[in-house]
């Protein structure tokens, strides 16, 4: 969707609340009121629709992520729109320039577009899976380095070659830790490619095929093993998210790696504006 188009399509608050009225009872038959058939009017003077039989009223925000807002519905919007089509996501500051709120309010609403874009349950990967960890974030000079520094956190990545991706926040690289993330979202009997990291090399015992490259013997592809996919996809985030987002706090970096998750998800074939507010 261009600009243009998204312009012409929501040009007022009446349109973006009829849009997501219709998006919320387009289905419904009988008015949960009256039972008699649907049939609502908007009303003027609110933000409402009602019944024609009975005047029961239905307020098509309520439940969804403007409910409580002051903030205009074209902004809200708008500010979808941005995350739709950015390739990187959209920061706090570039929200508040956009649509002209205070910072607080322009994080209040990335939040919640990000929670849409992080919700529903995703079908298990399937396939050539590769599977790997990396440590991202932390801008404390000195200290530890690498596994094991404070300021760090470590992820948990599987990617279907050229499919769909997943990235989890670990607590460790221990097998309890990994294993039980695995079996979660990876399909039983799928090949999963991973390096030579020693915890990976049981796979087997929970169903999975494995195939493994020795990066400490810098060997990088081993016939169909490799794990190129996923370190392209670390090294994309590490540059989208910190090229985005200034700092990111280890609390909130699950939903800025869902969000990033849902436009790798949605790249082909998606409307990704649609996809999201499918989701509201
Ligand atoms: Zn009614």
């Amino acid at each position: 969707m261009t600009y243009k188009d998204f312009q012409k399509k929501f040009p007022d608050e009446n349109i973006c609340l009829e849009y997501i009225f219709q998006h919320k009872f387009s289905n419904t038959k009988e008015c949960p009121s009256c039972k008699k058939k649907f049939k609502y009017y908007r009303v003027k003077s609110r933000k409402s629709y009602e019944c024609g039989e009975c005047s029961h009223q239905i307020y098509p925000m309520k439940g969804t992520i403007f409910e409580d807002s002051t903030t205009a519905l074209c902004s809200w919007f708008f500010t979808i729109y941005l995350f739709s089509v950015s390739k990187n996501g959209v920061s706090a500051k570039e929200i508040q320039r956009q649509i002209g709120v205070t910072y607080k309010c322009a994080w209040r609403i990335g939040h919640k577009i990000r929670t849409l874009m992080n919700s529903g349950t995703p079908t298990k990967l399937n396939g050539i899976v590769e599977v790997d960890e990396t440590l991202i974030g932390g801008r404390v000079s000195g200290g530890k380095r690498g596994w094991g520094a404070e300021n760090k956190t470590c992820l948990l990545g599987m990617i279907e070659r050229d499919g769909k991706v997943k990235v989890i926040t670990l607590p460790n690289r221990e097998r309890e830790t990994i294993f039980p993330i695995l079996e979660a979202n990876i399909e039983k009997g799928t090949v999963v490619n991973t390096d030579e990291f020693r915890v990976y090399s049981t796979l087997p015992t929970i169903g999975f095929e494995h195939q493994k490259v020795n990066h400490s013997k810098y060997q990088w592809k081993n016939g169909d093993a490799y794990t190129n996919s996923i370190e392209g996809y670390w090294s994309n985030i590490k540059k989208s998210i910190f090229g985005t987002h200034t700092f990111v706090s280890p609390k909130h970096l699950p939903k800025y790696l869902g969000e990033f998750d849902f436009r790798h998800n949605h790249r082909k074939g998606f409307v990704m504006f649609d996809e999201i507010m499918k989701k509201i």
